[in-house]
């Protein structure tokens, strides 16, 4: 099987299942297939120490986040807005898209 297959995409609404986190929700500011992982818009926040600058001779400590792994987030469906798992369904023309397994309602349009 091809790697780099991720439930979610960039654009969609998460719910955050494990880590401090835990219970938010968020939006998939960029996936990172290759690596499993997810980045969502304001969680997983971490402190990252800055190299001291030109601008900022002391350094500093900036905030970023980090991604999550995508085993710890579920896709909230835009149509009953309950996390739920995926289907793949074939459309026409042999064009896969993801279906929300509680209402059966396509995710992707
Ligand atoms: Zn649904």
């Amino acid at each position: 099987m091809a790697s780099g297959k991720l439930h979610v995409r960039k654009g969609d609404r998460v719910l955050v299942l494990s880590g401090k986190d835990k219970g938010k929700k968020g939006k998939v500011v960029s996936a990172l297939p290759e690596k499993n992982k997810v980045l969502i818009e304001g969680m997983n926040i971490i402190k990252k120490h800055a190299k001291p600058t030109q601008k900022v001779p002391q350094g500093g400590i900036r905030e970023m986040e980090a991604p999550l792994h995508a085993s710890n987030i579920m896709l909230i469906c835009p149509s009953c807005q309950l996390p739920t798992r995926i289907s793949h369904k074939s459309i026409t023309g042999g064009k896969k898209v993801r279906s929300c397994k509680k209402c059966g309602e396509f995710i992707d349009k």
